[in-house]
């Protein structure tokens, strides 16, 4: 999963965007309101987390904007504007959730956890395909109650696939929502980490479970379901 932090306290982006990254999160970080906007123009994220003071273009103009084009990003204003009418004119404007500053970070992971699983999940966090098991809390994969040692980039490009089993994806919305920005789109190593991630399912005794589709993208799908 891709997300955008948007904060312009280096310090506080800093620590924010390691922990996210540890916890497998691909995080792109934005310091100010115009670029916030730029990033949002030429990539495609899941989740926004979104500073209201903001130098350049303030917060809030920058939640219009992007509501004004795209109902379906999920936004997450962390702000240290507390009053209950910033919080309801944030809601109006069309953020997801509201978080105010000072915050513990355990409270900021679930609630993104919490937005991103919205759309697909009810309020399970683990998620079942077949015999494959994916924990997006504990970030854990299991095959028939065995374990799957995955790299970071294994797990976010499994997790992608789980969340829209069934249908298929391109390797460019792959490579858009496991990678960070800054990561080189065009090497090899994309295909290395999905031929890496088969061997190890196949290992696992769930071969099968990731159908290609030739020049076009990739399926998650349990193959008994499958022909
Ligand atoms: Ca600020």
């Amino acid at each position: 999963m891709k997300l955008l932090l948007v904060e312009d306290e280096e310090l506080l982006s800093k620590t924010v965007a390691k922990g996210l990254k540890i916890l497998g999160y691909s995080v792109d970080c934005a310091f100010d309101g115009e670029e916030a906007l730029y990033l949002y123009e030429v990539n495609e994220y899941d989740l926004m987390i979104l500073d209201l003071n903001l130098p350049k273009v303030d917060g809030m103009e920058v939640l219009r904007r992007i509501r004004s084009r795209d109902d379906g990003l999920k936004v997450l204003i962390l702000s240290a504007r507390n009053t209950l009418e910033d919080k309801v004119s944030g809601l109006d404007e069309g953020s997801n959730d509201y978080l105010t500053k000072p915050f513990e970070f355990k409270e900021l992971e679930a609630r993104i956890r919490s937005l991103l699983r919205r759309n697909f999940t009810t309020g399970n966090t683990v998620l079942t395909c077949g015999y494959l098991k994916l924990d997006t809390k504990r970030r854990q994969v299991w095959c028939r109650e065995e374990e799957v040692e995955l790299t970071r980039k294994e797990f976010a490009l499994l997790e992608y696939l789980f969340v829209h089993a069934g249908k298929m994806t391109g390797a460019e919305e792959l490579i858009e929502h496991a990678w960070d920005s800054e990561a080189d789109l065009f090497s090899n190593s994309f295909r290395f980490h999905i031929h890496s991630l088969r061997k190890k399912l196949d290992a696992a005794g769930a071969g099968g479970y990731i159908v290609t589709y030739r020049g076009k993208g990739y399926c998650l799908q349990c193959p008994e379901e499958g022909s």
